[in-house]
């Protein structure tokens, strides 16, 4: 589903400063993996080369059935659509109310009969449970539903992968295991999903598996529990 060979990444061609170095793994479906490390060790940028907003500097990526050096412009919005992704800091349209958040998002990739949109916008959002929140505006929700709102955003083209960059960071600790819980749902369903964090106990119950990075490298992939539908 996602397999990183050999990838080194750097920013700036004059420093040699290198963001990932020598980053190999291949992550299936079912799996749960928490990034791990503190700011600065490449949580981002390893993202970031998944949906391909960076490219590698060399080494190669496989995401879904696409190739990072045998894209071409248009395959890039159909390998986001395999990617959803999920954010701290939600990234909800304040001035839109939740559905057109995410009808907007629909629209966006050419999805325009009205009926269409209403039935998949109530889809994911019965499924993240904030249905009926569906004409209110990000402002007048919680953190936690508005994170589900951004999850239910992610969901909306049933994508095989899921990212999330520090999904809880905004949340308390009990808002941010429900919302652990939900993303938990999705994978006992078959998704693959990708956590970057530095909240290890919700790693110790969420993972199924653990990556720490060090200075741009995995020191550490280790497996937690076995993948299949099981919740713990
Ligand atoms: P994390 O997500 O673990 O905090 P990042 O992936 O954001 O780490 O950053 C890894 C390294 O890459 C850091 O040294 C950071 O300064 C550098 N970096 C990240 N994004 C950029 C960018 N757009 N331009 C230049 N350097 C960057």
């Amino acid at each position: 589903m996602i397999e990183f060979e050999r990838v080194w990444k750097r920013y700036s061609k004059r420093r040699d400063e290198w963001a990932l170095e020598e980053i190999s793994f291949h992550i299936g479906p079912s799996e749960m993996v928490f990034l791990l490390g503190p700011s600065g060790v490449g949580k981002s940028t390893l993202l970031k080369l998944i949906t391909l907003e960076e490219m590698p500097t060399t080494g190669t990526i496989r995401v879904a059935d696409f190739v990072a050096d045998e894209l071409t412009r248009q395959d890039l919005p159909h390998l986001r659509r395999r990617c959803g992704m999920v954010f701290q800091d939600f990234r909800l349209i304040k001035d839109l109310t939740i559905h057109e958040n995410l009808a907007f998002c629909l629209r966006m990739t050419g999805t325009l009969e009205r009926s269409v949109i209403a039935r998949a916008v109530a889809r994911v959002l019965q499924s993240v449970g904030i249905y009926g929140k569906r004409d209110r505006f990000p402002r007048e929700l919680s953190g936690g539903e508005q994170q589900r709102a951004a999850i239910a955003r992610a969901l909306i083209h049933e994508p095989p992968i899921i990212l999330a960059d520090e999904p809880t960071g905004n949340l308390d600790a009990e808002t941010g295991n429900e919302i652990m819980a939900l993303l938990q749902r999705l994978r006992v369903s078959g998704t693959t999903l990708v956590v970057a964090s530095h909240q290890e106990p919700l790693a110790e119950r969420f993972a199924t598996r653990t990556m720490r990075l060090r200075e741009g490298r995995i020191a550490e992939d280790r497996f937690l529990r076995p993948v299949g539908t099981e919740v713990y």
